[in-house]
């Protein structure tokens, strides 16, 4: 009997002391600092500070906040700011509320209202420093046709004049009460209707054709379908997988039938049935075709582009100096400085080049010094003067016949062949024996850290470099790899260009 209430003292003791012990490990863990309190105000997950005083934050509240923010982040719900909750706080991501602290319908997308009619008009009024307005243009383009038919809707884009969708680059407080934060976390917002407007963060370093999801650059695209949603009136959902997810995700290719039903109930609610939303295919951007297609848009074809504004077609490195190829335009760079007479149209340069050809994206320098420019399975020669010299076919290069088109070509002063590009997959040829070499195709994977498809490659003073987008990396041969401190912005440090504000970081590593 004494033993047994012995027994239970000490189990009481213990269960009071496990109390007291879990509840100091509690309180430690859930001490959010002023930021996190702001994060968790700011996205809904805490009610704001009542008129002038602060709102008095229990550990509960907080904890109960917490625990809303790991379900809509799809963490589990143990509201503890835990390590992996915390790196939540530091994402990138939508700047627009997940919770409106209002009554909503039991869903787990938040309806807001849609346009009052099919037919929306949209505007780019800015590029940004690292991606030019006629690009965004072209993103914005593609962006807006994944959405639109599950809507029914027509978008059509104004140069100038009031659009439905204002699309543009601020940085920090731009006017609307809701100032950016400088690089990283907020990378965007966006207005329900009938306000409608984008805004994109300029501290942002924005690129293109980003499959993973790299700490410096955010891919336009993918944050320009999730923007696209809100302007149409849709708001955050909790299916990770979704497109109107808070958090930064690439890449973004279509949308979740979450998304899908989310824009029938505000536009299609009596003509489509769920049922039939599950079968709707939203149109998928297939990895096969090039992202970087020419923009349709420009009204005035003797506009030249902008050379510091990365859209290069190719870059190559002929008789010592660097060719840059935009649609029909070249530069001729050489120690930083454009040679004189140029940008100039290649078929000026390229004598006896058909007219038919309106973009050069494969060229490279013979051992000879002859230079060959491809387009479809013809190639053609020219040499050190650009004089032309011989037409001829992929075959010549033992190209099989089911390959339509080679997107980059480079011969390599290591092993002295030609490399020939298809977008995921290379061919070697050696001009010595006249002959491909065996085990080839291979895939683009084998230049590891290169993404692909790549825009171009060359050698330069020794080495291997690949471009894609703005940026460039540097191929270590001896580690089969990119080097580790690439990629980094092309037009600075190839071209005569300045730097954009606020790039300094991006190339502090080794000069080209
Ligand atoms: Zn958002
Ligand atoms: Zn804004």
């Amino acid at each position: 009997m004494g033993a047994c209430k012995y027994f239970i003292s000490l189990a009481f003791l213990f269960i009071a002391f496990s109390c007291v012990l879990s509840r100091t490990i509690f309180l430690e863990l859930n001490n959010p600092t002023s930021e996190e309190l702001s994060f968790l105000k700011k996205y809904g997950y805490l009610p704001e500070p009542q008129g002038e005083f602060d709102f008095a934050y229990t550990p509960h509240s907080v904890s109960e906040a917490v625990r809303k923010m790991q379900a809509f982040a799809g963490l589990p719900q143990t509201g503890v700011l835990d390590s992996s909750t915390r790196k939540l706080f530091k994402k990138r991501r939508c700047g627009v509320k997940d919770i409106e602290n209002k009554p909503t319908r039991n869903r787990r997308y938040i309806l807001q209202e849609g346009w009052d009619k099919k037919y929306i008009t949209y505007r780019v009024l800015n590029g940004s420093s690292t991606l030019p307005k006629h690009r965004v243009e072209s993103l914005m383009a593609e962006a807006l046709a994944i959405w639109a038919p599950h809507g029914g809707l027509h978008f059509t884009r104004l140069d100038d004049g009031n659009a439905d969708i204002q699309v543009s680059f601020a940085r920090e407080d731009h006017g609307d009460g809701f100032p950016f934060d400088g690089p990283g976390h907020v990378v965007a917002h966006a207005f329900q209707p009938p306000h409608g407007a984008m805004h994109f963060d300029d501290d942002e370093l924005w690129g293109e054709n980003l499959d993973d999801d790299e700490e410096d650059v955010t891919d336009f695209f993918a944050v320009a379908v999730h923007e696209i949603g809100h302007a149409l009136g849709l708001s955050h959902s909790d299916v990770k997988a979704s497109v109107m997810y808070p958090y930064y995700q690439v890449p973004v290719e279509k949308l979740h039938l979450d998304d899908i039903l989310g824009m029938q109930e505000l536009y299609q609610k009596d003509e489509v049935s769920q049922e039939e939303a599950a079968s709707t295919e939203s149109p998928a951007r297939s990895s096969l075709v090039p992202r970087f297609t020419k923009a349709d848009s420009y009204e005035d074809e003797n506009e030249i582009p902008d050379l510091c504004y990365t859209n290069y077609d190719t870059i190559q490195a002929i008789q010592g100096k660097i060719f840059v190829f935009e649609e029909e335009w070249m530069w001729v760079i050489r120690d930083k400085q454009i040679e004189e007479g140029f940008p100039r149209r290649f078929h000026e340069v390229f004598i006896g080049l058909p007219k038919h050809v309106n973009v050069i994206k494969a060229i490279y320098e013979r051992n000879n010094g002859n230079i060959v420019v491809f387009s479809g399975r013809k190639y053609w020669e020219f040499n050190r003067a650009f004089r032309l010299v011989k037409v001829g076919q992929l075959n010549d290069y033992s190209i099989p016949r089911y390959v339509p088109e080679l997107t980059t070509v480079f011969l390599s002063n290591y092993n002295n062949k030609t490399y020939l590009i298809e977008y995921e997959r290379f061919w070697r040829f050696d001009k010595a024996t006249g002959k491909m070499d065996r085990g080839y195709p291979k895939e683009m994977s084998a230049w590891r850290k290169v993404p692909y498809p790549v825009d171009a490659a060359l050698i330069w003073q020794g080495d291997t470099f690949f471009f894609r987008g703005p940026r460039f990396w540097r191929f270590d041969n001896a580690l089969v790899e990119a080097h580790r401190y690439y990629p980094l912005p092309t037009a600075p440090l190839w071209l005569p260009c300045d730097p954009a504000p606020g790039m300094e970081p991006y190339f502090a590593n080794d000069e080209p």
